[in-house]
């Protein structure tokens, strides 16, 4: 964690916040749209079969019959270092989070941490401000409660429970139990933690696909399937748990994310919105306008696309690029020195699997790093997350709010991020204009 809340744009702040809703309305609506994915991601697939492809490959394999679906996204940006020409407060966006988007409980204790300490009477000095709310745990609990009661509503069912589906050896339980808890003690809603491989033996699909677990002796419904894994390869070291994975998505359980809304987080996907118009294809004008505004450049590395232009255009200028592949977790892109070489060694098919970004330069700030009980004193730069809840009942959305936010920082001298990755540390947000 930091020792201090560090610095944010009040303006960031509310931009990011208000443009959630819209946001989440577009995930969900791109979820939905089958052929859209399969077009946009045909050429990514084939250059990673064994992830991106496998997962397309499910696609529409699933229930035709329309259930409930819950989206919890987290929406991460920068604030850019440059004079703010949009009126987003310099806002960039680094990626949509669309599967397994962590740390909400976590994020929120830091918050009342970090409040607590400001106020202390032994601890002067550092930030102080407008340090605002964070309910974030407190807040995809409700989504999932309510995404619960309408499951049982449309199904005609009671006393379900939850399943979240865990990495085996998971070192984040901590931040995943206290969103069980939440659950618990404001919803009275059972979550039980489960692996693939474990969901693999003890579930099981009825003939009105409706999907049950067998527990210690009982045998359950399960209304709400909640990924915290699955969305890296390694998540599925054998047929087993695509076996899990492929099941859960027939049934009628709410996912989250289903395969679809999963694959809508794709940095491919993400690369493709950047273009004129195709936000625009699923939401209002206004709303694509207000997202707009935060969004850096992105460039397609595909063969048809333009790619070896645009692979040489990063191999001249490698400081102002960033290369990503189509995975999730931090650690995964490629800046800089290394990137271009890479991008020469690279067979144009072998391109497709990437996208490339503008490098974001995020403002710098001075703040204390506390890690493993050592305190750094040193510049950083912070990513600011927030969490969008959608529930949507036969596509139509019934809930769709923002739900908290996340500011997570690391050294100004590192290039990649994230938390678990090692990298980053968790902080919290206070205001400033
Ligand atoms: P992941 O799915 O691995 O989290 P991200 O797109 O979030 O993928 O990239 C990981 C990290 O790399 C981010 O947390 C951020 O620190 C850094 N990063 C990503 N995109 C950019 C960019 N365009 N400019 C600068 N840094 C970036
Ligand atoms: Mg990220």
């Amino acid at each position: 964690m930091t020792f201090w809340p560090s610095p944010l744009s009040q303006t960031a702040y509310n931009h990011a916040v208000q443009i959630t809703p819209a946001l989440n309305a577009l995930v969900t609506a791109i979820a939905t749209d089958y052929d859209y994915l399969r077009e946009t991601l045909r050429e990514t697939a084939a250059a990673d079969p064994q992830f991106t492809g496998r997962l397309l490959g499910m696609l529409g394999k699933g229930l035709e019959k329309k259930s409930v679906d819950l989206a919890i996204s987290r929406f991460d940006y920068f604030v850019n270092d440059d004079a703010d020409v949009r009126g987003a407060g310099g806002l960039r966006m680094v990626e949509m989070n669309c599967i397994a988007s962590s740390f909400a409980c976590l994020s929120a204790r830091t918050s009342d941490m970090h409040r607590h300490l400001s106020a202390h009477p032994a601890v002067d000095g550092g930030q102080k401000g407008k340090m605002p709310p964070n309910r974030a745990g407190q807040e995809l609990a409700r989504g999932m409660a309510a995404a619960r009661r309408e499951y049982e509503r449309l199904h005609s069912s009671e006393g379900t429970v939850t399943v979240m589906v865990v990495q085996p050896g998971e070192r984040n339980a901590y931040d995943q139990d206290l969103l069980r808890f939440e659950l618990w003690d404001t919803h009275a809603v059972e979550m039980v933690r489960l692996s693939l491989r474990e969901i693999a033996e003890v579930g099981r699909v009825d003939k009105e696909a409706r999907l049950w677990v067998r527990l210690e002796g009982r045998e359950v419904e399960v209304s709400v399937v909640y990924y915290r894994a699955g969305y890296a390869p390694t998540d599925y070291p054998s047929e087993m748990e695509w076996d899990a994975r492929e099941m859960m998505e027939g049934t009628l359980a709410a996912k989250c994310p289903s395969v679809a809304m999963q694959l809508v987080g794709t940095k491919k996907v993400q690369q493709v919105l950047d273009h004129d118009g195709e936000v625009e294809r699923f939401i209002a004008e206004k709303d694509a306008r207000e997202v707009r505004k935060t969004f850096a450049g992105q460039w397609s590395l595909g063969e048809g696309e333009g790619g070896e232009e645009v692979a040489r255009m990063a191999i001249e200028k490698p400081a102002e690029f960033v290369l990503k592949p189509q995975r999730e977790g931090g650690g995964n892109n490629l800046y800089g020195q290394e990137m271009k070489e890479a991008l020469q060694k690279m067979k144009p098919s072998e391109r497709s699997a990437y996208v490339l970004m503008e490098r974001i330069r995020p403002v710098v700030v001075k703040n204390v790093l506390v890690r493993e009980g050592r305190f750094e004193e040193t510049e950083i730069v912070s990513e600011f997350g927030v969490y969008g809840v959608g529930v949507a009942v036969k596509s139509g959305l019934v809930e769709n709010y923002a739900a908290g936010t996340l500011l997570r920082s690391k050294s100004a001298s590192q290039d990649d991020g994230g938390v678990a990755a090692g990298v980053a540390v968790l902080d919290s947000p206070v205001l400033v204009d």
